[in-house]
């Protein structure tokens, strides 16, 4: 991790009223941001800032992103856009990945948001309600969103298209996760042989794990979201990225629990031996997943104090996480010592792995109950 980073630490002054708080450094974003920047060069870096900015907070992350250069944006919902618009002012492209919806047009208009647009009849219904600039998505095999390949070669849009050339033209990876897939092969080479045939329109293809994967060689604009905020984009390498999000939460009760003894609902957890277990303010009505505990062939989630592991024990509760500090010193463990929960020891990808889903939902599914602190560890 960068050493740099606001993380290392829980903030000064945690709210005393939530029961847990949620630290955002800006700076990392910023430093991430660059990272990435240098390894899509000469392609233009753009920011994906949907979901609320992967959960990060689109009126703080935004503008820390224009203050580093970036001139494009990507969001899914119209309504995002209009928030995006908001906190970047006038400038910076703002495009809508899930296209444009009908009778929209009226606020496309007054955000200056472009649409992604994915089909015949979307490309249509944006020319005879709006007519101006918009971005094409050609699916190339991902089976989602986006234009077939031969819809391209239609005479109506070819003549639209000559008409009035998309601003961009982008596809999306459903697999650089994993470098090796076939699908990526096959994918690229479906999109530039589209570009071939398009070469004047600039062309976007790359998310964070084609970033970092470099396949970004050819193509004009990268679109990077997960891994300006920190989360691990490919499977199998070391994350080049830094973390952006630390979570504490207070203790607010301490029990022993002698050997053979259950905790939480379900019994579902048993003491091997007398333990101490520590509970926490926080649960799955916070987006801390009830499967974090880990189990089925999943590793065992974890919180930490000062870089040492504690295990989660027995079911998330809605409002608890109970934690196993057995071997701890007893004058550490006590009601209002703060744990980490996601930081410098424990990262999101780790909650997720043991939740059995991917740091993106973690992320994105960040509750709305955590006080938040901003922070930018790169201000003066
Ligand atoms: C979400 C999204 C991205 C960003 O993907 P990451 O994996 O988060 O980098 C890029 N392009 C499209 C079309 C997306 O939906």
């Amino acid at each position: 991790m960068d050493a740099r980073t606001g993380l290392l630490r829980p903030p000064e002054a945690p709210s005393p009223e939530a029961g847990a708080t949620l630290t955002i450094d800006l700076g990392a974003i910023r430093r991430n941001y660059r990272r990435l920047k240098e390894m899509a060069a000469p392609a233009e870096t753009a920011a994906v800032i949907k979901a609320d900015a992967y959960g990060c907070g689109i009126e703080a992350v935004a503008p820390a992103l224009q203050a580093e250069g970036c001139r494009t944006f990507f969001v899914a919902l119209v309504s995002e856009g209009v928030r995006a618009r908001a906190a970047l002012g006038d400038g910076p492209r703002i495009f809508v990945l899930n296209g444009y919806p009908p009778a929209c047009a009226e606020t496309y208009r007054k955000s200056d948001l472009l649409p992604v647009l994915g089909s015949i009849e979307e490309i249509a219904a944006w020319d005879a309600e709006a007519g101006t600039p918009a971005a094409f998505h050609v699916d190339t095999g991902m089976n989602r969103l986006g234009l077939h390949p031969s819809d391209l070669a239609r005479d109506d849009l070819a003549a639209s298209i000559a008409n009035r050339p998309p601003v961009l033209l982008m596809t999306h990876m459903a697999c650089a996760d994993e470098p090796r897939h076939p699908l990526n092969r096959r994918q690229i080479a479906a999109f530039d042989e589209i570009r071939a045939r398009l070469p004047e329109i600039p062309a976007s293809l790359a998310n964070s794990a084609a970033i970092i994967n470099g396949w970004t060689w050819n193509t004009d604009l990268a679109r990077p979201g997960i891994a300006l905020f920190g989360g691990r984009a490919v499977s199998g390498i070391e994350n080049p990225v830094e973390p952006v999000v630390r979570l504490d939460a207070r203790i607010i009760q301490t029990r022993r629990v002698r050997i053979g003894e259950t905790v939480g609902y379900g019994a579902t957890w048993t003491a091997q031996r007398d333990s101490l277990i520590a509970f926490v303010s926080m649960g799955y009505a916070d987006g801390y997943h009830r499967s974090a505990t880990g189990g089925d062939g999943r590793p065992a989630g974890f919180a930490a104090l000062d870089g040492r592991h504690l295990p989660l024990v027995g079911r998330v509760s809605m409002d608890l996480v109970a934690l196993d500090a057995t071997g701890l010193a007893d004058d550490e463990i006590v009601r209002g010592t703060t744990v980490e929960m996601i930081g410098p020891t424990v990262s999101v990808d780790d909650v997720a792995d043991a939740a059995g889903t991917i740091g993106y939902e973690i992320l994105t599914g960040l509750g709305q109950r955590y006080a938040r602190v901003v922070i930018d560890s790169e201000a003066g």
